[in-house]
């Protein structure tokens, strides 16, 4: 399915996965007494060099260039992979391995306990039918538009990789935070809006950029509207160049665009809006997890949250948006639903991606609404992510464009209900 360069391929059909699976070090102690001579490159399309031990030297020297933490071999994290069957202790390998077979999962070692803190069967809400600010929403659609989140996306995917313990991951997360801080300088309106960075034990920090809403009654009220910063390359996830340009590079400037055209045109919800970049999406969920953790502890009252986790691919015709409908608020859904039906230019498919797909799993299993939109159908979404082919070339900004739509039509709709 996933289409990987020859050199790759050729590295895969060479060595053992054992190999593979360990931290670069062990890596560079092979190759080191393989060769002593080598080139470095730091791309591998512009490999040119012939021998095995030559590109697993300059695969080496890429490990350096990105910068990755050292991990813990024996380290055991308590990895979730459905709701049915209890959580298992797993090494990094076992867990690097969950990364190749493309095995979503949640490591809940930090966060076992996410859904004790709030119990959102106390309050229910009840969301509207239909779309009721037609007048607000439209003349901030208007504004979107594909330019910025080409440039955007361009820049985010040249760090060599997005993981969440590496330094470039963290130099990513950085660029972008200046991003979202220099719309919010720039902006002419009076909007009070602010960005942060939320740390977490590893490099790469989440980021949260929120909109205080005018009434006071509802200050402890959020909406989320969410992408993640992080990328992964699934055969060698510590340090293997990894673009992420559709996971979940367009996500991330979807939302970023329609913060963009909200901030820029003087946005004033009644309640909070928040904008979410979660670090380690592809590690479990760990950055939305920890927020998610925060905000229950804290008793906030998410009034719902939005993931958009690959937004980029059209895939097979007809193109339309894929909603989820499996681990997700189904009253919070339909209302999605109702918003492309009334501001989007293309049809939505009903869609299924399992347990632990995306973020929006951690903020469900917080006891919050939740829920997730994604580039198509989930059986026809973009095969060449986690790899070094996850590139800007298969994707259609316009195609993302619709997705921005949704954001600004939920963020405005959801701030006045
Ligand atoms: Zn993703």
């Amino acid at each position: 399915m996933v289409k990987l360069l020859p050199l790759v391929s050729l590295l895969l059909s060479a060595i053992p996965v054992l190999i593979l699976a360990r931290p670069y070090e062990k890596i560079h102690y092979h190759i080191a007494t393989l060769n002593h001579h080598h080139k470095v490159n730091d791309d591998f399309g512009a490999i040119k060099s012939n021998s095995i031990a030559t590109k697993l030297d300059e695969i080496n020297a890429d490990a350096r260039i990105s910068g990755a933490d050292e991990e813990d071999e024996d380290e055991l994290r308590l990895i979730q992979l459905s709701e049915d069957e209890p959580a298992e202790w797993m090494t990094v390998g076992e867990i690097m391995d969950l990364y190749r077979k493309k095995t979503k999962f949640m490591d809940i070692t930090d966060h076992q306990d996410l859904g004790d803190f709030y119990k959102a069967t106390t309050k229910t809400r009840q969301f509207p039918v239909q779309p009721q600010f037609q007048n607000e929403v439209k003349p901030f659609i208007k504004e979107l538009t594909t330019k910025h989140m080409e440039e955007n996306l361009k820049k985010f995917t040249s760090f060599r990789t997005r993981y969440y313990r590496s330094r470039t991951g963290k130099e990513s997360s950085n660029w972008l935070y200046e991003q979202i801080l220099g719309i919010i300088k720039k902006a002419e309106n009076e909007v009070n809006v602010s960005v942060r960075k939320f740390e977490h034990s590893w490099a790469q920090n989440s980021l949260i950029a929120r909109f205080e809403g005018a009434d006071e009654q509802k200050e402890n009220e959020v909406v989320i509207i969410a992408a993640h910063q992080d990328s992964v390359n699934m055969w060698m996830p510590s340090f293997g160049r990894a673009p992420g340009a559709d996971d979940d590079g367009s996500g991330t400037v979807t939302i970023l665009e329609a913060f963009r055209v909200l901030v820029e045109n003087g946005f004033k919800p009644e309640r909070p809006v928040e904008f979410h970049w979660y670090s380690a999406e592809e590690a479990g969920l760990l950055g939305s997890q920890a927020i998610a953790q925060e905000y229950a502890k804290e008793k906030k009252d998410v009034i719902a949250m939005l993931q958009n986790d690959m937004t980029g691919y059209v895939g097979k015709k007809p193109e339309t948006f894929g909603i989820v409908t499996d681990y997700v608020n189904s009253d919070l859904t339909i209302f999605i639903k109702s918003l492309i039906e009334e501001y989007a230019a293309i049809p939505y498919t009903d869609t299924k991606c399992g347990y632990a797909c995306s973020d929006h799993a951690s903020w469900g299993k917080a006891g919050y609404p939740s829920a997730f939109a994604i580039e198509s159908e989930f059986s026809n979404s973009n095969p060449y992510i986690h790899s070094t082919n996850d590139v800007l070339e298969n994707l259609d900004f316009n195609h993302m464009l619709e997705f921005s739509k949704l954001s600004v039509s939920l963020a405005v709709e959801l701030s006045h209900i």
